[in-house]
């Protein structure tokens, strides 16, 4: 596990599960460079990757064979660019207390609008929200 900084953000239970996982060894303080591989036709493999630790500037190449990536959020809302408000980071606003966005008849729930909480349960609980508001919204139309 790669790790740009020297801690860990995770909740404390999360964080004791990998450093106590035997398969897990952490590379702390080091920031990916390159991800490596074959790239021929449909050959496309991955078959290491070129670190930097960030505090030595030392450069190495570690041998694997898939990179996963977590790094940050960025919300899904590009493609609502210019059409619906969204705030700096992207994130769709909504009226506080309801999903409306700027559009009538426009709802957002869920991680796109909600940069505070983003749990399944919270995305869950707006998109009945949105449902609500927008079977409302329908019923005024007629
Ligand atoms: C690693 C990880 C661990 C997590 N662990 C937890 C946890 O333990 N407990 C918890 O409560 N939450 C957890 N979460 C957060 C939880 O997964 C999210 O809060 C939740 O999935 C948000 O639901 P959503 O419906 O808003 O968005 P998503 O689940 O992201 O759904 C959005 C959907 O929209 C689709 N989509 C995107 N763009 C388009 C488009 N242009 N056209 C059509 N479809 C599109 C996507 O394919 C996706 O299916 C975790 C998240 C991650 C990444």
């Amino acid at each position: 596990m790669i790790v740009r900084r020297d801690v860990l953000r995770a909740s404390k239970a999360m964080q004791e599960r990998v450093k106590n996982n035997p398969k897990i060894e952490i590379l702390w303080n080091h920031n990916t460079k390159e991800i490596v591989g074959v790239s021929e036709g449909f050959n496309k493999t991955v078959n290491g990757a070129i670190l930097l630790n960030n505090k030595t500037n030392e450069e190495t190449r570690i041998d694997i064979e898939g990179f996963f990536v977590a790094i940050g959020h960025h919300p899904n809302s590009d493609i609502f660019k210019g059409q619906i408000d969204t705030d700096d980071e992207g994130y769709i606003k909504t009226v506080p207390g309801s999903t409306k966005t700027n559009i009538p008849g426009v709802f957002a729930a869920g991680d796109v609008q909600d940069k505070t909480f983003r749990q399944a349960v919270t995305a869950a609980g707006s998109g009945c929200m949105a449902a609500i508001e927008a079977e409302r919204f329908l019923a005024e139309q007629s």
